[in-house]
């Protein structure tokens, strides 16, 4: 049987479901690497350059840890994702960048995703699929819709904040905004959920607020072509900004993210001018020590009682 490896990097957060029951559907094994740990983030560090983001450093060191576990690695290639909405361009070309820089020693599929602009690419590539693992289109696509449906049905829980908001939040509540590989890699965040959660503190993240609500407060984008996380951030920023039942904003950011040095001025100089909202800025790298982290951090929920 094919097994197909899964790096738990970058898209992994946020579609996972949607990969592994593609491929499962398939017949073909699922290997996902590990959790991120040290030998996986020095191995990434290792393979790319010092200017690439502190994600896609990793993202390197996943694939590498399935060098030897898997048939084929799988790296999406994601240009957009929804209408008028695109990725950073790190995720355009990730299987390129991460077969070059690890010098073509494992076997790449990947399928395109570019909903606004070509999405019968998606289609061609699920075809080349089906010729490397020996596979009938029609089943491949049938794999591929199944899976989808179950995706699809997965993201229909969000909107917590707004329900939570109409029942009251009881407890000190902040709002964390970063990357979904930021914020839900417990290593890269040094454990920053559960820090804040032994301090009796309700986190909310962008994946509480409703994808349309979201789009809607993304001001000064709202209706315009724009990065698909930068209306994640700004939205979920102005949403909770706007709340009083939020104390404080925490944005945690790597380093080297071109994304974040736009989205987060807007961010900043939004909530100073119109926002009584604090706001700690968090930048991790492969060299950021802990304890300075955890100092900031207490500083932090300290000022906001
Ligand atoms: S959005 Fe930022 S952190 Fe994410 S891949 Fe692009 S540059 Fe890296």
């Amino acid at each position: 049987m094919t097994t197909i490896g899964i790096p738990k990097g970058l898209f992994y957060f946020e579609h996972h479901l949607l990969w592994e029951n593609f491929f499962y559907n398939l017949g073909c094994n699922v290997e996902v690497s590990d959790d991120t740990n040290k030998e996986i983030l020095d191995c990434g560090v290792k393979y790319c350059s010092n200017e690439t983001c502190l994600p896609v450093k990793v993202f390197h060191g996943h694939v590498y840890s399935l060098k030897n576990k898997a048939d084929y690695i799988f790296i999406p290639r994601y240009t957009s994702i929804d209408k008028n909405e695109y990725t950073c361009p790190k995720f355009c070309g990730l299987p390129d960048m991460t077969l070059l820089n690890l010098k073509r020693q494992v076997k790449v599929l990947e399928v395109k995703i570019n909903v606004d602009a070509k999405p019968e690419e998606t289609f061609k590539s699920l075809r080349e699929i089906g010729k490397t693992l020996k596979i009938r289109y029609l089943d491949v696509v049938e794999a591929f819709k199944a899976a989808l449906k179950i995706y699809d049905s997965s993201r229909r829980n969000t909107g917590i904040f707004e329900n939570l908001l109409s029942s009251g939040i009881d407890k000190t509540a902040i709002s964390l905004l970063g990357h979904p590989y930021m914020i839900y890699d417990s290593y890269l965040n040094m454990k920053l959920i559960d820090k804040l959660r032994a301090r009796n503190i309700t986190v909310f993240t962008p994946r509480d607020i409703d994808h349309d609500t979201k789009r809607k407060k993304a001001y000064p984008f709202e209706g315009k072509i724009f990065w698909d996380i930068g209306f994640e951030l700004l939205g979920s920023a102005f949403t909770f900004a706007s709340s009083p039942a939020i104390k404080g904003m925490i944005y945690l950011t790597p380093f080297a993210c071109g994304v974040d040095a736009f989205v987060l001025e807007f961010i900043e100089r939004r909530l100073k001018e119109q926002y009584n909202m604090p706001l700690l800025k968090l930048t991790v790298d492969e060299h950021t020590g802990e304890a300075g982290f955890d100092t900031r951090l207490e500083a932090f929920l300290d000022m906001i009682g």
